[in-house]
């Protein structure tokens, strides 16, 4: 398969079938009414001269009127990946009948276990996801372990596993009593994404001020047709039922919070590559390399407040107090006002049993926050 390197994600709808308690979407499964004609989608793409993976997404895809005609349509100049919750067995069928797996890069589906039990899905989530892998799709089946589902991720999987399917945790992204994920998740990741340490790239890093492609290289599509430059950064480039004008080049990233596929589309430095190496490693509890790689990056850039902050987090994790406050102190002193600096240094003062210091996700050392 040709791994193309344009992505474009179309929201297609912000309805599903659904009712998962930790959604930001509306509840809503009424049918799917706005929808968008694929020629016109077709015609953008095919006008850049590029192919185009188009990452279908929802709400829930396979909801939309005529779903898999678009796939077949799509897949014939260009890749498409979908999102989906696999909860309609016979639209997952006719997906398998009629699309090419060598156009599919990747089927992420979404488990949702309290919502599917609710629903009794179980066993016709086994048939539907077994059938896609036997028929060759590359299926990713995702578990967002959300705290309130830490205590049963492990039985959950052992279970998937017996019936030939793997499973693959995701780490929970928000707010949860208080504390930000997945940076809270602490040495307890290791537990849970041990085996799947690719894992800690989804944070929503700080590329604030950085040079990034999207706007030529990644775009977002609303249900309604309109293009915007990625999923973080909300300006409107045009339509496509009327004219897109994509960027000429790569333009610094306005948004503070990056919330997916940025990390391949954003130019870094050295220095920040290693950093968002070190943060990945940080989220997932590989210590150890993470350590290694915001060592490799003061000694790049010495004193950079970022990789000071995080050493002083993985020295706090080591029960090593001293040399993580002379860490704090270090990012303080470069950055005075920020947020989680200023955080780390009063937390370590204070020393109490339930702190747990800030992982620093901003790898742009110009930024205070
Ligand atoms: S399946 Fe996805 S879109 Fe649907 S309710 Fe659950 S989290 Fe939301
Ligand atoms: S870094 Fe992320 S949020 Fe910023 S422009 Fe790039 S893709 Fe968008």
């Amino acid at each position: 398969m040709i791994k193309p390197t344009h992505n474009i994600i179309w929201n297609m709808t912000r309805k599903c079938n659904f009712r998962c308690e930790y959604c930001y979407f509306p509840h809503d499964n009424s049918p799917v009414t706005e929808t968008l004609s694929v020629e016109k989608i077709t015609d953008f793409l095919n006008g850049t001269g590029h192919t185009w993976n188009v990452g279908m997404t929802g709400g829930e895809p396979f909801i939309y009127p005529g779903f898999v005609d678009i796939c077949e349509t799509l897949t014939k100049n260009h890749i498409i990946g979908v999102d989906t919750n696999l909860s309609m067995p016979s639209k997952v069928r006719e997906f398998a009948d009629r699309i090419d797996p060598d156009r599919v890069n990747d089927m992420y589906v979404a488990l949702h276990i309290q919502e599917r039990e609710r629903i009794k899905g179980v066993p016709a989530f086994i048939e539907s996801a077994r059938l896609l892998i036997d028929k060759g799709f590359n299926v990713i089946v995702n578990y967002v372990v959300h705290p309130d589902l830490e205590d049963r991720f492990k039985k959950d999987c052992e279970f998937f596993a017996s019936q030939g399917i793997p499973i693959t945790p995701r780490p929970f992204k928000g707010e949860f009593n208080g504390r930000r994920y997945p940076e809270a998740y602490g040495d307890r990741a290791r537990t849970i994404f041990g085996k799947h340490p690719e894992q800690g790239k989804k944070v929503a890093f700080n590329f604030f001020g950085i040079p990034c492609s999207a706007g030529m290289t990644l775009l977002r599509m609303e249900p309604d047709g309109t293009i915007f430059r990625c999923p973080g950064d909300k300006t409107v480039l045009g339509n496509v039922l009327d004219t897109v004008n994509t960027y000429a080049e790569p333009r610094p990233c306005t948004k503070k919070r990056c919330p997916c596929r940025g990390l391949e589309h954003v130019h870094l430095t050295a220095t920040q590559e290693d950093l968002v190496q070190g943060i990945q490693y940080a989220v997932v509890a590989e210590n150890d390399l993470s350590r290694k790689a915001f060592a490799q990056a003061t000694s790049l850039s010495p004193g950079h407040p970022c990789a000071e902050n995080n050493l002083g987090v993985l020295a706090w994790r080591c029960g090593d107090k001293a040399k993580a406050m002379s860490h704090f102190q270090a990012a303080l002193a470069a950055t005075p006002e920020h947020d989680a600096y200023v955080g780390n240094v009063q937390g370590a003062l204070e020393d109490s049993a339930d702190f747990d210091p800030e992982i620093c996700l901003n790898v742009n050392p110009i930024l205070s926050n």
